[in-house]
């Protein structure tokens, strides 16, 4: 079985940016206002996501590194209606079977908390520990038995850089949340929290481009599409910056970036792209979110729909707008 357990894990976790994203999901799933992730060596060292969330229930410790075990998902039907990020309840499991992981936690109604040890899928017994509510996730040593992921790191510099836009994508999407990254000795980024998604789109990518967005909102009952698109005088040499959002969760859609690229033409010179920053909301069962573990990917019921309104809605604003 532990063979088999490490095959799966890789599936889901690739480096440390899937660490990353896995564990600020779940802390945003638990309600966090605040968090801080720490990387040490690009994150083969050291991973460390604390939050302020509602916490583990000792009794549920186990449970929560425990393959398939969610706290998210009551029934059936509810996998068609995903409304936090996690819902397949094997990140955690994946992460502790490659790593020596520390889950730290305490919920509120608790008087102190409770820790567990897992090394490389083996887990030792729950201690009490004394911390405040919420979720100390510590990763140390990833992939130290699975040396064949070990060897396919990059250098420190590539990982955090992966891992760095891991931690941007759950910011972006959610600027209520305080959120902290620091590599080394090095602050990446402190982002207070904010009502004003230009505020935060200010403090990852500068003034200057947050003041030039032009404002998108385009509401065709029940979806809605909101957000920022650049001034064509911004532009990229990739499609890095197209930041497209649905029901809170980052996602990458070909046909929706199509439709960007559509929305532009004429505007930029060719082999550039446009950035922006746009999300969707639709009720959860207009989309099909379980396509793949990493849920970058989705199935939209009605994916022409989406297509059209993006083009249209960004295309009359062009036109109104002195560009
Ligand atoms: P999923 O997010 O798909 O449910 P995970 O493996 O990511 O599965 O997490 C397993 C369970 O552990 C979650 O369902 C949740 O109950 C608990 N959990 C994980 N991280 C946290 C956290 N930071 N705060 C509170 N609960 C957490
Ligand atoms: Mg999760």
């Amino acid at each position: 079985a532990s063979v088999v357990n490490k095959i799966a894990a890789g599936e889901v976790i690739e480096r440390p940016a899937s660490v990353v994203k896995e564990l600020l999901e779940n802390s945003i799933d638990a309600g966090a206002t605040r968090v801080d992730v720490r990387l040490e060596a690009g994150g083969r060292d050291l991973i460390r996501v604390t939050d302020n969330g509602c916490g583990i229930e000792p009794d549920d410790l186990m449970l929560a590194v425990s393959n398939h075990a969610t706290s998210k998902i009551v029934s059936a039907d509810d996998l068609f209606e995903v409304g936090t990020m996690g819902f397949r309840g094997e990140a955690l499991a994946s992460i502790a079977e490659v790593s020596r992981t520390l889950l730290r936690t305490r919920t509120a109604e608790a008087n102190s908390g409770a820790e567990l040890r897992v090394n490389g899928g083996v887990a030792e017994a729950i201690q009490p520990a004394g911390c405040p509510v919420g979720t100390t996730i510590e990763v140390r040593d990833l992939f130290f038995n699975t040396p064949v992921r070990q060897r396919f790191l990059r250098t420190p510099q590539t990982e955090i850089g992966h891992a760095t836009e891991a931690f941007v994508r759950i910011a972006l999407a959610n600027p209520k949340v305080h959120c902290r990254l620091e590599h080394g000795q090095r602050e990446v980024h402190d982002l207070p929290p904010t009502d004003d998604w230009r505020v935060r789109i200010a403090a990852l990518f500068g003034d200057e481009l947050a003041e030039s967005l032009i404002e998108v909102e385009s509401v065709d009952p029940p979806i809605s599409l909101r957000g920022y698109a650049a001034n064509p005088q911004y532009s990229r040499a990739n499609n890095r910056l197209q930041y497209l959002f649905l029901n809170g969760r980052n996602i990458r859609d070909r046909a929706l970036q199509h439709a960007l690229g559509e929305a532009y033409r004429g505007l930029l010179l060719t082999g550039r792209y446009p950035i922006c920053f746009l999300r969707f909301d639709m009720p959860a069962n207009l989309a099909d979110v379980n396509v793949h573990p990493t849920k970058l990917e989705v199935r939209f019921q009605d994916g022409g729909r989406l297509y059209s309104q993006l083009l249209s809605t960004l295309r009359s604003k062009f036109l109104s707008s002195d560009l």
